[in-house]
């Protein structure tokens, strides 16, 4: 993985217990740092538990600014700040009707989930067959009536539950997909990796106002793997 020094793969040792003292620790971090900015949020990171979502023999660094590979091709469970750098800069809130493009390990999908509740709906989707199954697996285990992991190519949006309030795309994209601003609401917001530059990329917020205009600002500098399928190449 290019940018981080993976540690090897080890059985995990820590306890449930060190784990949760982690995870406290992180969210104060992550409250520091500007990261982690309301309530909300903040609830749901303290209700999900990231350890279940990495793999098996990097469990012990679940809490560690490290996104970690997972089963399939190009997948990974992001840094743990990612999550609400996302979030926070989409305003995701309860009953929002939020798609995400690249499930990986699911964690974002649930913790949208838990932001969004059970007025809200969360809609993810994963290319590779590998991943999805790896996420379904974990997923199910929540047993959320609201959240739908659809196999297929992100770039192409799920038009079945359009138009969405938020989009987070979790890939890097060459542009921005056209068939997810046009899933876009009016008022929704929108967030992506761009490969603007190479190999840091911006990360944009894109907004749709009411009348249809398209804002776009750039909030950060990210890294983030590849979008596959039909939007991988310049259009
Ligand atoms: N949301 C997760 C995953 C990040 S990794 C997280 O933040 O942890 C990005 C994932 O996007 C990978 O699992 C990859 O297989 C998937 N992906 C890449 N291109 C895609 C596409 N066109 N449609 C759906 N998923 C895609």
């Amino acid at each position: 993985m290019v940018g981080w020094i993976i540690p090897p793969p080890k059985p995990p040792i820590k306890s449930k217990s060190k784990l949760l003292i982690e995870k406290q620790k992180k969210i104060v971090w992550l409250k520091n740092q500007g990261f982690l900015k309301s309530k909300r949020i903040e609830d749901a990171m303290l209700k999900v538990p990231r350890e279940l979502f990495v793999p098996y023999f990097y469990r012990d660094h679940t809490y560690e600014e490290l996104p970690f590979p997972l089963p399939g091709k190009n997948s990974t469970i992001s840094c743990p700040h990612s999550y609400p750098m996302f979030y926070e800069a989409i305003n995701l809130t309860k009953g929002d009707n939020f798609l995400e493009v690249g499930t990986g390990s699911g964690y974002g999908a649930v913790l949208a989930r838990e932001i969004v509740g059970s007025l809200g709906r969360v809609t993810t989707i994963e290319i590779d067959s590998a991943t999805i199954q790896y996420a379904r697996q974990i997923i199910n285990t929540f047993n959320y009536h609201n959240l739908y992991v659809i196999k297929g190519d992100g770039g192409n949006g799920y038009e079945v539950h359009a138009p969405y309030d938020k989009i987070c795309i979790t890939v890097a994209c060459p542009k921005i997909p056209p068939p997810l601003i046009a899933q876009l609401k009016e008022g929704g917001t929108l967030i992506t990796p761009c490969l603007t530059t190479r190999p840091i990329q911006d990360l944009i917020v894109l907004e749709k106002h009411k009348d249809g205009t398209i804002i776009k600002r750039v909030v950060e500098k990210v890294l983030y793997v590849l979008l596959q399928g039909d939007y991988a190449t310049e259009i």
